[in-house]
Formats: structure tokens, sequence, C-alpha cells
């Protein structure tokens, strides 16, 4: 089970970065995706939009006390990964056959708090970037290159693959 943590969700400033948090996250492979900040029921909706048409298994949380959230997934048994320019290689990390990842992205600043939670605080290069990208090239270097040809079930639309052109399959 992989899941997904965005800290700090603002409306008016993250609504596409978030948005597309989600959307990385369901398309390599995430089961569900909590945020923390400000409930935005039009992301939540517009995620749900694409569940429905795309198909797969995931969904949208808010979730208000993100601390306690962290520590519930760490009793459960999750691995929890902290993903920050400021963190160790991947090199660091090892995986575990058959482990639940609990996976945690920012948006604004970070709280110390969380750095001292998690039991791996990772960077994808130490260089600042996105988030999008951040958790994007996790989880492909987590799974491997099998994840990009991953199958949705219960899908509406299927994107059939072209050399051009574009081609929808409708279900
Ligand atoms: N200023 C914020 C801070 O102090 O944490 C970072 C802002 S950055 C635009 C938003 C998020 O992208 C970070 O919290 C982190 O999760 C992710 N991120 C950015 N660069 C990263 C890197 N090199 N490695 C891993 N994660 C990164």
């Amino acid at each position: 089970m992989i899941e997904i943590l965005r800290l700090g969700h603002r409306i008016s400033r993250d609504k596409r970065i978030s948005t597309h948090v989600c959307l990385v996250s369901r398309a390599l492979g995430a089961n569900k995706l909590y945020y923390s900040g400000q409930k935005d029921s039009s992301m939540d909706e517009s995620v749900c939009k694409i569940v429905k048409d795309f198909g797969g298994n995931f969904n949208v949380e808010y979730i208000k006390d993100y601390i306690h959230l962290i520590e519930s997934k760490k009793k459960n048994g999750f691995k929890v990964i902290h993903l920050t320019a400021y963190g160790q290689g991947l090199k660091s990390f090892s995986k575990t056959k058959g482990e639940d990842i609990f996976v945690i992205v920012g948006g604004e600043k970070v709280p110390k708090e969380v750095f001292d939670l998690v039991d791996y605080n990772l960077a994808i290069t130490n260089q600042p970037h996105s988030e999008v990208s951040a958790l994007g090239i996790f989880l492909y270097e987590y799974q491997g290159s099998k994840i990009l040809t991953k199958d949705f079930k219960n899908f509406k639309l299927k994107i059939i693959p072209q050399k051009n052109g574009k081609k929808v399959l409708e279900k």
C-alpha cells in the first residue's frame, strides 16, 4: 500500500500544484492521498472526476491534524518517508518486500516536528525543486519501470498510445 500526505494546501496558491500531486500519486500507483492546510472541495471533485473517467482505486481525503495522522500511520506499520531537499539520497533508503509506505511532501515551510517524526528524510537531489517532481521520481524509483504500464480497472476512458494524434477508448 502506498499513501501520500501533501502538507499545507493553500487554495489561492496551490490549486494546480496540489492537483498535480494528486494526479502523479494516482498515475504512479498510490492508493490514497491525504492533504492538510485548507480544505478544497473543488480539488477533491476534479481528482474524483479523473478517477471516475480513467479508473483505478484512488481517493483523496482532507485531514486537519497531520501530526496525529503521521503517528497513526507509524503505529499501523507504515514506513514514513518525507521528501525534502535537505534529506539524504535514495541510497540511504532500504526497501522491504510487502511493506506499506507513507510519503510526505510539503508546500510551505515544513515544521521540524515532521523531520523528527518520520523514518526517512529523503532528497531527490539536494537542489530545491518541486513536490510534483520529487514525488514522481520517488514513486518511479521505488517501484521501477513496471509502474509506467500499470493497468487501471473500471475506466470509462482509456488512452490508446499513438505515434501521432489522440485515440481514446470509451467504455
Ligand atoms: N520551502 C519549503 C521548505 O522549506 O520545506 C520547500 C518548498 S518546495 C517548493 C515544496 C516541497 O517540494 C518540499 O516540501 C518537498 O517535499 C519537495 N521538494 C522540493 N525539492 C525537493 C528535493 N530536492 N528533494 C525532495 N523533495 C523536494
